[in-house]
């Protein structure tokens, strides 16, 4: 394991070893300068510098510059309901860091540790727990972490948490951690149940556009063959070939199907309008001439652009007619209307009018 964050601080050799023998040790003898106590559930004060606990957590710095606090002879911060060997270990990793032999404490404390160092701002050991964790993450274990990972506004661990339940979903199911949370808590199921269910969706979906930008990306090399087939004669099916080696064909796996399908409408035998291999190539072709921006025939040379731009030009002609026809309709029953009122009106007026 590589060395994560560098000492803090110089500290006794005794606190290097993490029992609470040796703080203790360290607590009754000399002190190495510390000015303060770390006192935990069961009454072990483990010695600490002030200056280091405020530099490294701003909660600790609030707590121990508190303006109206008086203390004592000593100053002592209780931290309560967790246990003296995660303690031990927070304290001697804001003092010292953390480096390659913390991985067993770290294994041992892990979770304890993420709850110290968001509870007191410690974001490089947050940061440093997040990592540990997700690196020993298993089915067993995952629900837990990921509960924990969600009570330390831990997003990166959570999320992580969340991939491994996706992967693993079979072996998860199968552990106690996941037993319990279906009898005891079903928001926590619920939401992990709907992230599965979202992910799946959003792989469909990316599957989904993959295949639609594959497909977008060979129909645009088959106009590119299209082109180029009939530009620079790279075929076999018309007159005036050239040599193919004369030829930069782009995609060549996409231009020798197309040729062949060109082959097969130039001499195709049977119904044009049911032949699967007609249709397509029909399809291309008029997909080229709504993309084909030439001004003339001369300019390009792909069979039909030009036949199917005049019958596309008439169709939006006869549309815009059409929208002109239903327009006037409009208009029309509009003017009728108000001249029949107008009529009534005035009608209405003589009928009314001195006698
Ligand atoms: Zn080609
Ligand atoms: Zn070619
Ligand atoms: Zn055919
Ligand atoms: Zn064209």
């Amino acid at each position: 394991m590589t060395i994560l964050f560098a000492k803090r601080a110089e500290v006794p050799q005794t606190w290097k070893v993490a029992t609470v023998a040796a703080i203790k040790a360290a607590g009754d003898g000399d002190r190495h300068g510390a000015d303060a106590f770390i006192q935990t559930s069961t009454g072990l004060r483990i010695p600490a510098h002030s200056n280091i606990l405020a530099s490294m957590s701003p909660v600790l710095a609030r707590v121990l510059n508190l303006p109206n606090k008086r203390w004592k002879s000593e100053k002592v911060i209780r931290i309560l309901g967790v246990p003296n060997e995660a303690v031990l270990a927070f304290v001697r990793l804001l003092h010292a860091g953390c480096d390659e032999e913390d991985e067993e404490m770290m294994r041992r404390n892990g979770m304890h540790l993420l709850v110290l160092s968001h509870v007191y701002q410690v974001k490089w050991l947050k940061r440093a727990c997040e990592k540990r964790l997700a690196f020993w993450l298993d089915a067993a274990t995952v629900v837990d972490v990921l509960k924990l990972a969600r009570l330390c506004d831990a997003a990166w661990l959570g999320l992580r948490c969340l991939k491994l339940v996706k992967k693993d979903f079979g072996a998860v199911q199968k552990s106690d951690a996941w037993q319990f949370l279906e009898a005891n808590d079903p928001w926590l199921e619920l939401y992990i149940l709907e992230f599965l269910h979202e992910s799946d969706l959003r792989e469909k979906q990316s599957r989904r556009n993959m295949e639609e930008q594959k497909t977008y990306q060979q129909l645009s090399e088959a106009m590119e063959c299209l082109e180029h087939i009939f530009k620079e004669g790279c075929t076999d099916i018309k007159p005036d070939r050239r040599r193919r080696s004369s030829c930069s064909c782009p995609p060549l796996d996409a231009c020798q199907p197309l040729q062949l399908l060109l082959l097969h409408f130039s001499k195709c035998d049977g119904n044009r309008a049911t032949c699967s291999r007609c249709r397509r190539i029909w399809q291309l072709l008029k997909l080229h001439s709504s993309i084909c921006m030439a001004q003339d025939s001369s300019s390009c040379k792909v069979p039909l652009c030009r036949q199917f731009k005049y019958k596309m030009q008439k169709m939006e002609e006869k549309l815009e007619e059409r929208k002109w026809m239903v327009l006037g309709k409009k208009v029309a029953s509009v003017v009728a209307f108000s001249s029949f009122a107008k009529r009534k009106r005035y009608e209405s007026g003589r009928d009314l009018g001195p006698e």
